[in-house]
């Protein structure tokens, strides 16, 4: 990257900052209870190093195989990896070994098999239970209706820690947002286990809907092309 686009990118990432701040403000919401996920997928490695010399430390990426590559470049980073793309089955134990978090789990199966593939070596992996809140025909997320079963099965699995929810809401659609903060609390009454670990995430806003996930809730927000610019697709 030049010295230009460093400095670019870390004004959009600053500006990105400050923006949370004013939405935790107007939410009446504590400074800092919003966490940032800058959403990395095809973008450089450069550019993740230059924000991580800025101070960011955690990282969503979309594409597992894209993921590993940036991880080995970046190897000499402490680096807070989060997966929040749809995971296959056949991609569970690269997931299991070397990210922080997943976002996507939607499926007993997958969350079975990230415990089951989880190293001894690393702490339980953190994941959020990505929810069908308002789009019939996605595939992914679960339905609202089969939630509370899965979160109590994902519950007494050995080498998970359930940290909460996450949802991709239709273009527009903020009582999407509203409808998930809602379902957290519903859940967390019904589940008095989602205490231990604390079942305290929201993964909700993106570039888009950055200030209304917060004023609705959100505790982690995933921002990609306000920090980084349009992706350039390559599929
Ligand atoms: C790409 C992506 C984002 C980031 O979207 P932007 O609109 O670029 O901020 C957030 N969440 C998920 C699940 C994504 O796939």
């Amino acid at each position: 990257m030049t010295g230009h686009d460093e400095t670019a990118l870390i004004a959009r990432w600053q500006q990105v900052q400050q923006q949370i701040t004013q939405a935790e403000k107007n939410a009446d919401r504590p400074a800092g209870s919003v966490q940032l996920l800058a959403v990395s997928k095809l973008h450089s490695a450069d550019a993740i190093r230059c924000l991580h010399e800025a101070g960011q430390r955690c990282f969503a990426e979309n594409y597992v195989q894209e993921a590993l590559g940036k991880m080995q470049t970046l190897h000499d980073l402490s680096i807070e990896w989060h997966l929040i793309g749809p995971l296959q089955s056949n991609k569970t134990r690269e997931v299991a070994e070397h990210f922080a978090w997943v976002h996507s789990v939607d499926r007993l199966k997958i969350a079975q098999r990230l415990s089951a593939q989880r190293p001894d070596f690393l702490p339980p992996l953190n994941i959020c239970l990505q929810v069908n809140i308002d789009d019939e025909d996605s595939k992914s997320g679960c339905s609202l209706e089969d939630l509370p079963a899965l979160a109590e099965a994902v519950l007494e699995l050995p080498n998970i820690s359930l940290r909460g929810l996450m949802c991709i809401p239709q273009a527009g659609n903020q009582h999407a947002l509203a409808a998930l903060a809602k379902t957290h609390s519903q859940l967390v009454a019904r589940l008095p286990a989602l205490t231990q670990p604390p079942f305290d995430t929201l993964s909700m806003g993106m570039s888009d809907d950055l200030a209304a996930a917060i004023a609705a809730g959100s505790t982690m927000v995933r921002i990609g092309t306000a920090i980084f610019g349009e992706r350039v697709s390559t599929n």
